[in-house]
C-alpha cells in the first residue's frame, strides 16, 4: 500500500539521516538495509557460537572436577552450579564435611558431595565438630591467630584438630573464639 508518511530517521547502518517511507523503514536505501541484514545475521552466528565454545568450556570444567578426589571450594561451587559462600554455608552446616589443609585452603572429598545427592550417610572425614556461634568480632581469624602467636600453618590446623576447637566459616574466612585461641596460646607465648 503506497504511503505518503515521510518520517525523519537515522539509517541503521550508516548513521545518515534519512526519510523513512513506512514505520518500519530502518534504513536508508537497499544497500545499507542489506549490509544491516548481514552484519545482524554474523552476529548472530558469533553469538551462537561463543554460546558453544562457553557450553563446551563448562562441560570440560565439570569432567576436570569429577576426576578430581578432592574439590576446592572453587570447584564444588562450579560442580552444584552455586556461589562460594553456599558451599562454605552447607560446610558450617556440616552438610558437607570439609578439612582445611592449610589456612587459605579448605577441601571437600568429591564423595561427600554425591552423597548430598544419594542420600547416603556421609562419612566425617574429621571428628563431628561443634557449631560456633561466637560472635565474629570475638573471633580471630587463622591468619590472625598466625600473626599474634607466630605459628605456622601446620602447627594451628593441628592445634585446631588437637583440641576440637570449633571453626565457623564467613567468606573465605574460617574463624575461631578467641578465648579458645587465648586459652591454648596466651601462656605459651610468654617467652
Ligand atoms: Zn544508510
Amino acid at each position: 500500500m503506497p504511503s505518503n508518511i515521510r518520517i525523519k530517521r537515522l539509517c541503521a547502518y550508516c548513521g545518515k539521516e534519512f526519510e523513512a517511507r513506512t514505520t518500519v523503514t530502518q534504513t536508508c536505501g537497499n544497500q545499507c538495509a542489506k549490509l544491516a541484514y548481514n552484519a545482524r545475521k554474523k552476529a548472530v552466528k558469533i553469538d551462537g557460537s561463543h554460546r558453544q565454545t562457553k557450553a563446551r568450556t563448562d562441560i570440560k570444567a565439570i569432567d576436570t572436577i569429577k576426576s578430581k578426589e578432592f574439590l576446592t571450594v572453587h570447584d564444588a561451587a562450579t560442580l552444584l552450579n552455586s556461589s562460594r559462600q553456599t558451599i562454605y554455608n552447607l560446610i558450617q552446616a556440616e552438610t558437607i564435611p570439609a578439612v582445611n589443609i592449610s589456612v587459605k585452603k579448605t577441601l571437600i572429598r568429591r564423595s561427600a558431595i554425591d552423597h548430598i545427592f544419594t542420600g547416603q550417610p556421609v562419612i566425617p572425614m574429621a571428628p563431628i565438630k561443634q557449631i560456633d556461634t561466637t560472635p565474629l568480632e570475638e573471633c580471630y581469624t587463622l591468619q590472625e591467630v598466625q600473626q599474634k602467636y607466630v605459628i605456622s600453618d601446620k602447627t594451628l590446623y593441628d592445634l585446631i584438630r588437637r583440641n576440637a576447637i570449633p571453626k565457623q566459616y564467613k567468606g573465605r574466612y574460617a574463624y575461631v573464639a578467641k578465648t579458645h585461641i587465648d586459652e591454648l596460646l596466651a601462656g605459651s607465648s610468654t617467652h
